[in-house]
């Protein structure tokens, strides 16, 4: 299955789990909290969603891969990067007027963040308690996740795992072909391994 498949078909199985669940999602329309958040992403689904971007997206990612890419270089081994950057209240440069500029096209990682709890608590500066998020349908985004690295493994020889911002810019400049020729750029941008940083496998 190709990313877009996989997009709709976890919109479907996340509508028949709530309704089987009698549950309803907090999250509305003008309800961005956790776009400010550090998203992963893989290749694959960076690819299917780049050629979607209008050109003003991809000026804004242009702008914003080089920040992530320099914060990532400072941050990847820091054990408290991901709060730190979620408190530093940087949105997706693809979060339009509160709405996510791509929602038909955003990544399982976004799809998969669900809440039925106070959506006040998913503030950058909340105490979010730990069963805050969904935990079914994380899981039911990531087991898709996974399904989109094997299918990125066997069409390339090798997974690209990173960051949302910073990938789809890497994407957008022209990633290289070859896992040697990958790692000497993840590399040489000083993002490739240690705890958030860029993984290759
Ligand atoms: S892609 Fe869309 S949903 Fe995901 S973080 Fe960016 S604005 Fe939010």
């Amino acid at each position: 299955m190709n990313p877009e498949a996989h997009w709709h078909a976890l919109d479907q199985d996340l509508a028949d789990y709530l309704a089987l669940k009698g549950l309803k999602p907090s999250c509305q329309a003008g309800c961005s909290a956790c776009c400010f958040g550090w998203v992963s992403l893989s290749r694959l689904e960076g690819e299917a969603l780049l050629p979607h971007l209008s050109p003003l997206q991809q000026a804004r990612l242009l702008e914003e891969g080089p920040r992530r890419l320099a914060l990532l270089r400072e941050g990847k081994d820091d054990p408290h990067f991901p709060s730190r950057f979620f408190r530093s209240r940087t949105p997706c440069p693809l979060l339009e007027g509160g709405l996510c500029g791509v929602y038909p096209h955003r990544p399982l990682a976004c799809r998969g963040l669900l809440t039925a709890k106070d959506p006040a608590l998913c503030d950058p500066e909340a105490q979010t308690p730990k069963d805050h998020f969904l935990a079914v349908p994380w899981r039911m985004a990531h087991r898709r996740m996974e399904a989109l690295w094997e299918e990125e493994r066997r069409r390339y020889g090798f997974l690209v795992l990173g960051e949302l911002v910073s990938l789809l810019y890497l994407l957008l400049m022209g990633f290289p072909q070859t896992r040697e020729e990958a790692e000497e750029r993840l590399k040489g941008l000083g993002v490739l391994g240690g705890r958030w940083g860029y993984q290759l496998v």
